[in-house]
């Protein structure tokens, strides 16, 4: 089903944006992507992003042809907020609410503001995002119920009719997988693989068989167990 629309996709350089990115170039006639620098302490997403971006449009003509602009919105301020651990040198840990330590509060809502906006000078109707809900690491603007609400109020305030699509939002990481090679086959299975990146740690020195990461932070784990139950099979997409 193609839609003839235009689609913003929110493009981190990690697994579930890269997935979101194969997702709109199946559906809709252009698809322009956005990043974020917002003082992260390592780079390495932003320049996964950009191989993501490029190698994935370059898996079919018909992706190739429908892949628009890129865009890369500064939002470093976020890090002045909080003292988290993806924006400064703290560790790593599970707070005492259970949210790890990376958590920059409100972070998607931000970020779903800021692709609105551009979406709307563009005149761009579809958002997509790689929030879930099932594999769900604690963070509460990933939840189903935050982005239906965030729609609304986009809606509301920018007298617009957006469309916030999330289609990794009742996805474990395993299925996330098994979307990716539906979309694009083996050889997007392995561009994602090999050049998205999920790390929270940051590390690409080790290639393990679903990618390079430290291997034990929570995103790593993640990961490491989507890719587990996807080699061993019989995963299944929800109709
Ligand atoms: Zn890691």
């Amino acid at each position: 089903m193609t839609q003839a629309a235009t689609a913003m996709v929110l493009l981190s350089g990690g697994q579930d944006s890269a997935a979101c990115l194969g997702w709109a170039l199946s559906r809709f006639d252009t698809v322009e992507t956005m990043g974020l620098s917002y003082g992260q302490r390592h780079d390495v997403e932003l320049d996964c992003r950009r191989a993501v971006r490029e190698r994935t449009a370059a898996l079919g003509a018909e992706w190739r042809a429908r892949l628009g602009a890129d865009h890369v919105v500064d939002v470093s301020s976020l890090a002045g907020l909080g003292d988290t651990a993806l924006t400064s040198d703290a560790a790593i840990r599970l707070q005492d609410d259970g949210l790890p330590s990376t958590f920059v509060p409100g972070r998607n809502l931000v970020f779903l503001t800021y692709a609105a906006a551009l979406a709307y000078r563009r005149a761009i109707d579809h958002i997509v995002i790689g929030v879930c809900e099932t594999d769900y690491s604690g963070y509460p603007d990933c939840r189903d119920d935050a982005i239906k609400a965030m729609q609304l109020a986009l809606n509301l305030g920018m007298a617009r009719r957006f469309v916030l699509h999330t289609p990794l939002m009742w996805l474990d990481k395993g299925q996330t997988w098994a979307l990716i090679h539906e979309l694009g086959g083996h050889d997007f299975v392995e561009l994602v693989a090999e050049y998205s990146h999920t790390c929270y740690r940051g590390e690409r020195g080790q290639r393990h068989p679903w990618g390079y990461g430290c291997g034990e932070c929570p995103a790593c784990e993640l990961r490491a167990g989507g890719w587990q139950r996807f080699q061993e099979g019989g995963v299944e997409l929800p109709d």
